[in-house]
């Protein structure tokens, strides 16, 4: 039994309109209830903030990057009340066919099965990291994690899971190889920890001017080098970093589809590319040739997997640099600046990634 009947939450009415509300929180037997620590206010959570993501309906309550401790355990729950948990993301029957093949995506849950983009209609209503209270469905997956760091530090193991997927699991990363990560975000720091952690060769990250302190970041996280695409030739600065071209490219830029042009372009002949970034639903003139003369293997790259979360809530055991990856926090009532902030609208400086908590 849950000790209050109604939660505060911020429910994005439409676009841009958040509006504080306390949500009752009836139902939903079947399930558990997570005490929210923090969220992380991640590239999805700025698309649906901005109006800009598909299979969307409004209202919601935003946020997937959840941190937690379990309030009410239900029978599905594998855990005791009080336990401080990641919830995945991604809500899957394990039974469709798409569960079968360890997709993100599930039949029995349309448009989406996503926390932070269930529309609120759906009882109980609480399917977002913005509230005090988060439903956890009896399909929810949950990873304990330390209680010896600060619960805007824990909301990094999200991004760290899906790095570790995309730059790990999905290319299947051999040591030694050579990685060209594409967007110094939360995800592309993610991807750079995770392949030097599996023994990657050199790793070079790329951003733009305004990307300055998540470039030198990403030299003190271990980047053999960091390229500044609007001043230098990337292929020519491969060439004389590396002499050659990378194995892997993984694209975790926001919203770029100039970014899967030089992800093919600069990849070496039957390398590996990794697309991890949506382009804001714009179709654009595409040229396939590459691939075919390139014998290019490509990857598109939805959310972590469950292997990628329990490397993650590992990695935060055992990696103080983690806690120099949150750089803003607000409270709930202050959501809409913190949306701003993740968006860089409220500057870049020292922006790494943005969480709120409670
Ligand atoms: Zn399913």
């Amino acid at each position: 039994m849950l000790a209050a009947d109604k939660a505060r939450a911020m429910m994005l009415v439409e676009p841009k309109h958040f509006s504080l509300t306390e949500v009752p929180t009836r139902g939903g037997e079947d399930g558990g209830w997570l005490a929210v620590e923090a969220t992380g206010v991640s590239g999805s959570d700025v698309q649906i903030w901005k109006g800009e993501a598909r299979d969307v309906v409004y209202p919601l309550v935003p946020g997937n990057e959840v941190v937690g401790r379990v309030a009410v355990q239900g029978p599905h729950v594998p855990y005791p009340v009080g336990t401080r948990v990641v919830v995945e993301p991604r809500i899957r029957c394990g039974r469709c066919h798409r569960c079968h093949q360890n997709l993100a995506t599930c039949v029995s849950r349309k448009p989406s099965n996503s926390y932070g983009m269930i529309a609120s209609v759906e009882p109980p209503g609480l399917w977002g990291g913005l509230a005090e209270l988060m439903y956890l469905d009896p399909n929810a997956n949950l990873h304990p994690v330390t209680d010896d760091v600060p619960s805007e530090v824990a909301t990094f193991v999200h991004p760290l899971a899906s790095g570790h997927t995309w730059a790990v699991e999905l290319p299947m990363l051999q040591p030694g190889e050579d990685v060209l990560i594409l967007g110094p975000g939360p995800r592309g720091l993610a991807c750079l920890i995770a392949a030097k952690a599996a023994g990657a060769g050199w790793v070079g990250v790329t951003g733009l001017d305004h990307d300055s302190d998540r470039l030198n970041l990403a030299k003190i996280l271990g980047a053999d080098a960091t390229i500044n695409i609007e001043n230098t030739d990337v292929a020519a600065e491969l060439a004389n970093a590396i002499g050659r071209r990378p194995d892997v490219v993984i694209d975790v830029t926001s919203d770029d589809p100039e970014a899967v042009f030089t992800a093919l372009d600069l990849v070496r002949s039957g390398g590996r590319v990794v697309l991890a970034s949506t382009k804001g639903n714009r179709a654009f003139h595409f040229l396939s040739d590459v691939i075919v003369a390139k014998q290019l293997t490509v990857r598109g790259a939805m959310g972590a997997s469950s292997i990628g979360y329990q490397w993650a809530t590992n990695q935060l055991d055992t990696d103080p640099r983690i806690d120099d990856l949150v750089s803003h926090q607000f409270p709930l009532s202050e959501t809409p600046r913190a949306l701003q902030a993740a968006a860089g609208l409220l500057g870049r400086e020292e922006l790494m990634s943005v969480a709120v908590t409670f």
